[in-house]
């Protein structure tokens, strides 16, 4: 059996915080505001899925209210996930996402992002795929205010 899950997530851009995309952290003049470490990639990866298994998001698993995931690492969160998908026999076939960031660039950081998000996901590297956009000045995001990011995944039951 196949399952697919669509995760994404937005986060807004503030002085005085990292910038971690993809569990990588980006050289930049202000990162991402939240209760965890505020990665919106794998915040995006791990609700897709958490959707594929349907086990609610990553809000229920993980709540903003609790102490013990300020400036988590969202990795743990994805490690969880995959974890349930294990669980029940499922595994990853493959994952597309895309980043949307005004500046700074992705590009250089591609590759380093794809390899953290395959170990993560227990995948070789060729199943992930990352791809980064601009938001062309439009909204929050193209106002250089915020970072969005959307994933989606299947997954494949083994026997
Ligand atoms: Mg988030």
């Amino acid at each position: 059996m196949h399952r697919i899950g669509f995760g994404t997530d937005v986060h807004r851009l503030v002085a005085g915080r990292p910038l971690v995309v993809g569990g990588v952290r980006i050289e930049s003049g202000v990162g991402a505001y939240g209760h965890s470490d505020a990665d919106a990639l794998l915040h995006a990866a791990t609700d897709a899925v958490l959707g594929a298994l349907a086990l609610g998001d990553i809000g229920t698993h993980f709540p903003s209210t609790d102490e013990r995931w300020r400036n988590a690492e969202s990795a743990e969160f994805l490690s969880y996930a995959v974890g349930l998908a294990a669980e029940r026999g499922y595994e990853i076939v493959n994952v597309d996402s895309v980043i949307d960031l005004e500046r700074p660039k992705l590009q250089p950081y591609i590759h380093s992002i794809r390899a953290r998000l395959a170990n993560l996901l227990r995948v070789d590297i060729g199943r992930v795929s990352v791809k980064a956009k601009t938001g062309e000045m439009v909204d929050a995001v193209g106002g250089g205010d915020a970072i969005r990011a959307q994933a989606i995944v299947l997954l494949v039951q083994k026997a």
